[in-house]
């Protein structure tokens, strides 16, 4: 039951798909020019990793992929489907960690992003400095996060705003928002980028920003990969927390280090009014502001992960957790440098002050920068080894308007989550402010000031998919029934009307762009916007 999933049955899987997807193609890949059609890929291997995705509940197979050399490629391939009577469709896969096959591309084109890497010649990741911007990096779209952040390290910078997990790629975390306990006060990624080049659906290579080709900026960002193709991202750089190496010169020795905090909550309206006062600071005035402030549940559900925790106090938690059916998790980060170094338990005082966690139920850790920022690579390789990382993920990803969090919690956490007798996985819960998000983005964020990001992230048995998926269904007709208007975040929505819907006001927006960078619908079809399949 364990056990990943075994390659034979992969290949069973992918014959059969090919069987029950038959249907003429559109056009041969034959067809092609002849420079592009070397680079084409039709192998069984190929169409295999280009049908399936993290989330593993969606399988579409594209008639073949590309493994691009240069961005010209990419450019000529969009040409080239544009210029067929029947154009075909065509989506990048990034480092393909979708949940519900938006990286694929049925009797399409799937282009191998990562493959631009091996062409770079090492100007995958570059650091510079200009005025008036100071230091930021020229970053591939293929590239993958936790390069970037390598690759900055070592000239002592960094970005500011990260996701939780790193080995996604940079043009697929810009097509949805990027976002993590660092949004409340440095943005999404999305909001921490001053330029791009973009290939669009009509085959053109644009650099854009928010001063020049700003539409085309803007409708990108969040854009779903819905307007074109992100090959370079230009991303802010700030300094790094340093902490001086023996050898000053060398910043590849320095250390870069966090305070990493947990607090222990058992009601929820305490733990969402500390998280929505963290998050409420005047940068200008207050010194002492969390850098990272993230939450999540401890659910009566086993097995609770506790791993955080020293040892000595897991069976209390334990028995609290039992007490109470749920504990939420309030979660700080401080970073410190050489300077701050001395006043960083002072500023932590400050932080924490008056806040109404369970008494004695604090828990701090050093770690890294490195170590915090990659958390969860340590748990993918844990997972991994016991065979439960490459299994289906029913994820949900919601934002929730913070007048209505109150509500979610009663009916979804305590009442659907608890009530139904599925393993909790991993569940997060925090505020975060609309203010840091730019509203000509194609990115959509509930109408109100503060928001929360609910994160249900469960790895599943084949077996049980089903159940989560119902669980997930249930919980959207809660917040449909209690009339809660949440968003859905990295989702893919089964009809145009809730595509419509999810966009409001911005769909007309959002169809003139389409109908401006990809008016024959070629791109990123997985998304099923503008094209079912
Ligand atoms: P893919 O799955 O390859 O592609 C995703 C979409 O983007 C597709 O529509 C694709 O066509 C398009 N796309 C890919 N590359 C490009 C490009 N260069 N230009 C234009 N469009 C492109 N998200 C968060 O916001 N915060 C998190 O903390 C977070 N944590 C995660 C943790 C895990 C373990 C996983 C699996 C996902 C997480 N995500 C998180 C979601 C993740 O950001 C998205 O699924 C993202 O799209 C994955 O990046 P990718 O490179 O794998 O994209």
């Amino acid at each position: 039951k364990n056990s990943i999933v075994p390659k034979s049955f992969l290949l069973l899987l992918l014959t059969s798909l090919v069987l029950s997807q038959a249907q003429p193609q559109p056009w041969s890949p034959l067809q092609a020019p002849k420079e592009l059609a070397k680079k084409l890929n039709h192998g069984p291997n190929a169409l295999l990793l280009a049908s399936t995705d993290f989330g593993h509940t969606v399988h579409k197979i594209p008639l073949a992929v590309l493994n691009p050399t240069s961005i010209n490629d990419i450019s000529e391939l969009i040409k080239f489907s544009k210029s067929l009577p029947n154009p075909f469709t065509i989506a990048a896969r990034g480092n393909g960690h979708s949940l519900h096959g938006q990286a694929m591309a049925y009797n399409g084109i799937v282009i191998n992003m990562t493959e631009l890497n091996s062409h770079r010649n090492g100007s995958g990741i570059v650091v510079s400095w200009k005025a008036p911007l100071g230091y930021y990096a020229d970053v591939g779209g293929e590239q993958i996060w936790i390069d970037v952040l390598h690759a900055t390290l070592e000239r002592g910078l960094t970005p500011l705003s990260w996701t939780n997990y790193l080995y996604l790629t940079i043009g697929g975390t810009l097509s949805n928002a990027g976002i993590s306990g660092h949004s409340f006060r440095f943005g999404p990624q999305i909001s921490n980028v001053h330029e791009l080049d973009v290939v669009t659906g009509n085959g053109d290579m644009i650099t854009c920003s928010a001063k020049n080709n700003s539409e085309l900026f803007f409708a990108v960002l969040g854009g779903l990969g819905q307007f074109g193709i992100i090959t370079r991202a230009r991303i802010p750089l700030v300094p790094a927390p340093t902490r001086a190496s023996a050898n000053f010169f060398d910043f590849r020795e320095k250390i870069y280090f966090v305070k990493w905090l947990r607090m222990l909550y058992s009601d929820f309206l305490t733990f969402s009014k500390d998280q929505e006062n963290l998050i409420s600071f005047n940068e200008s005035k207050q010194k002492s502001v969390p850098d990272y402030m993230g939450g999540s549940l401890l659910l009566n559900h086993p097995p609770l992960d506790l791993s955080f925790y020293p040892v000595s106090d897991q069976p209390k938690i334990t028995s609290l957790v039992t007490r109470f059916g749920i504990i939420y998790v309030l979660e700080l980060v401080k970073y410190y440098d050489n300077e701050s170094r001395k006043i960083v338990d002072k500023e932590i005082q400050e932080i924490i002050r008056g806040l109404n966690f369970l008494p004695t139920f604090i828990y701090e850790k050093d770690a890294s920068y490195e170590q915090f920022l990659n958390r969860v690579h340590t748990e993918e390789l844990a997972l991994r080894s016991q065979g439960l990382w490459d299994r289906p993920h029913p994820w949900l990803d919601l934002f929730v308007p913070k007048s209505r969090i109150s509500d979610f919690n009663e009916g979804v956490f305590k009442g659907i989550l608890l009530k139904q007798n599925l393993t909790a996985g991993f569940s997060q819960v925090y505020p975060t402010n609309r203010s840091k998000w730019d509203g000509r983005m194609s990115a959509i964020t509930p109408d109100e000031d503060v928001f929360y990001l609910v994160s249900l992230l469960y790895t599943s048995g084949f077996d049980q998919l089903k159940a989560y998926q119902n669980q997930n269904q249930q919980i959207l007709q809660f917040c449909k029934d209690a009339g809660i208007q949440i968003k859905q975040y990295l989702s893919r929505e089964e009809t145009l009307e809730q595509w419509v819907e999810h966009f409001g006001p911005k769909w007309k927006v959002f169809e003139e762009r389409k109908a401006a960078f990809d008016p024959k619908h070629i791109l990123s079809p997985g998304q099923r916007i503008f094209i079912k399949q």
